[in-house]
């Protein structure tokens, strides 16, 4: 079994990206510009963003971070994405989801400007994603779609079984591995909360894909002997010997996944650097 580090991989990158920043600004271009809007203090949230502005920092990135109290009007929101759309010096930026209830997320996604929404979440995006059009491309499907590729994971032609259908990881994962590149190419299926004997899909997968939101919920005996096992999932659970009296685990119940697996992401360290690194880079 090899274990797929996420975090080594997202060093490479962003050396690789660092160094493209600075041949750039030594040719006297534009130094990049990114920026998060984070709407309260969902710690989780806190902790996602601060790890993409170090991670803008890491390559040499301009980053702002522009914060707001949970109880921010939608109105107010609005007015600062439209600020932002209109800021020649500003190149991208993403709005931390979720958002408190009394704001509409769709509202606010569909404001971003496409050509700078680096998150890839807009109709527009989506919809070039889907038509093999050049766009800016959901964090977290990007990442795992590097990690295949940097660990020399053969996709083509293979199954691969996707569990989830979020707009911001499933759904725009299975497009990803379907694709017409060599980057991809397998034949896909997306399972959801609704598929009928989720097991008999996963055990005929090459490649298996996690994006659930449930602790441990995939376990040895649904994945076939040798497959790819990316896990997605974050999830906290309890754990009074943990400093913070939780501990982080995924979808997948690495323990025993881990032995039949050829490759495996763990939770932390796999897919999680990976969203951080990749906001902005476009297919
Ligand atoms: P979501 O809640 O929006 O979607 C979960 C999906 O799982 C749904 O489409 C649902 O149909 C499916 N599902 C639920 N129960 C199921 C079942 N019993 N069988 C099959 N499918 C089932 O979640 P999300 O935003 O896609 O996130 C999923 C997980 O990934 C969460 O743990 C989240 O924290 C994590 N996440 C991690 C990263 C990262 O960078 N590692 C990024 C985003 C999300």
């Amino acid at each position: 079994m090899v274990l797929i580090d996420g975090k080594k991989i997202s060093l490479e990158l962003q050396a690789e990206i660092a160094a493209e920043v600075k041949t750039l600004v030594a040719n006297g271009k534009k130094q990049p510009h990114l920026a998060a809007i984070l709407v309260g203090d969902d710690p989780a949230s806190q902790s996602y963003v601060n790890n993409k502005v170090k991670a803008c920092l890491n390559v040499g990135f301009k980053s702002t971070l522009v914060q707001f109290e949970a109880n921010i009007s939608e109105q107010k929101l609005l007015s600062k994405i439209a600020e932002l759309n209109a800021d020649p010096d500003i190149d991208g930026y993403i709005v931390q989801l979720p958002l408190p209830r009394h704001i509409s997320e769709q509202k606010i996604i569909e404001s971003i400007s496409p050509a700078k929404d680096v998150d890839g979440f807009h109709p527009i995006n989506v919809g070039r994603l889907v038509l093999n059009l050049p766009t800016y491309v959901s964090a977290t499907p990007y990442g795992i779609v590097e990690l295949l590729k940097r660990y020399n994971i053969p996709t083509e032609g293979k199954h691969c079984v996707v569990i989830g259908r979020s707009n911001i990881v499933g759904s725009p994962m299975s497009i990803l591995m379907a694709k017409n590149t060599n980057l991809a190419n397998c034949t896909v299926t997306l399972c959801h909360s609704k598929t009928k004997d989720l097991k008999y899909h996963t055990l005929q997968a090459d490649i298996v894909i996690a994006a659930i939101g449930r602790p441990n919920f995939v376990t040895a005996d649904m994945i076939k002997e040798g497959a790819v096992v990316i896990d997605v999932g974050i999830n906290r659970i309890d754990d009074d010997t943990a400093p913070k009296g939780f501990k982080l685990v995924g979808d997948v119940k690495f323990d025993e996944v881990s032995k039949k697996a050829g490759f495996i992401t763990p939770v932390p360290g796999g897919v999680g650097p990976m969203t951080a690194t990749t906001p902005g880079l476009s297919n």
